[in-house]
């Protein structure tokens, strides 16, 4: 395969699954990054704060990883926001649907976390992935957008995983579709397939995307993404999508690759 200036790597299903860490995949992304290639690692997961994944990076062995290496769907959001507040300061008070990592970008951005009881006062609805959705917040979250016109954003639209046990864990993706039925309103979503985390990844990597690849092992997130953005894209089969599920979404990728090690020979 040819060598791409840039490189962004998903993360689970690519890197690590879950505890199990895949160690191809850690060799080449080393030798890539030897070879003065740049990376980046982005995740829809924004349970974490970026510095967690860069210490989660370092200690599996993948050579020095920058924070700003890193991106969640929580930063990208968060991203969004700040230049929201640039515009409208007086307009702060957000009220949280999601878990601590996105409730420390947002205090660090100097956004005021409200009560969820003073929806009322509501600038914005953001809705993360968290454990502690109940029909009330969600009550809440939806007469602030759809009565007091507090604006929608959600970090991800992942609807559920797969968890080892064979059940499955649901994600963001179905707190926001509460929210949006009960609204009637359609949310500004941040994480992958949509462009946002791709434009911002290209941006901090200053490369002319022509010259970058992303490497994901979901289809309909990471390579959908990839070929909405117009940027080339490598499905890697060690995650949870499979070279039968390419006819099944219909989403042809650049390449399909076993290994990462595909990427450096
Ligand atoms: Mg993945």
């Amino acid at each position: 395969m040819k060598l791409y200036d840039g490189y962004i790597f998903d993360m689970d299903g690519v890197i690590y699954r879950g505890d199990e860490i895949i160690k191809d995949a850690i060799t080449a992304i080393n030798i890539l990054k030897s070879k003065g290639c740049k990376v980046m690692f982005i995740t829809n997961n924004s349970s974490k704060l970026a510095e967690e994944y860069v210490a989660k990076l370092k200690e599996i062995g993948v050579s020095p990883v920058a924070d700003d290496e890193v991106m969640t769907s929580g930063d990208i959001a968060i991203s969004y926001l700040k230049k929201e507040l640039e515009q409208n300061p007086q307009k702060n008070n957000v009220l949280c649907v999601c878990g601590d990592a996105v409730k420390t970008l947002l205090r660090r951005a100097g956004f005021r976390i409200i009560d969820p009881k003073e929806y009322k006062k509501a600038d914005y609805v953001i809705v993360g992935i968290t454990t502690d959705f109940d029909w009330k917040l969600g009550n809440y979250a939806s007469n602030a957008i759809a009565v007091y016109g507090a604006k929608f954003i959600a970090t991800n639209p992942d609807i559920a995983k797969p968890v080892p046990n064979g059940e499955i864990f649901a994600g963001t993706g179905a707190i926001v579709k509460f929210i949006e039925t009960a609204s009637q309103t359609e949310p500004q979503i941040m994480g992958k397939p949509y462009p946002k985390m791709f434009e911002i990844a290209i941006q901090k990597m200053g490369l002319d995307k022509s010259k970058v690849l992303m490497v994901g092992d979901l289809l309909n997130t990471d390579i959908k993404g990839a070929l909405d953005f117009g940027i080339d894209s490598a499905f890697v089969l060690t995650g949870l999508h499979k070279r039968e599920d390419i006819q099944r979404f219909r989403i042809t990728p650049t390449y399909v690759i076993e290994s990462l090690m595909e990427l450096v020979n």
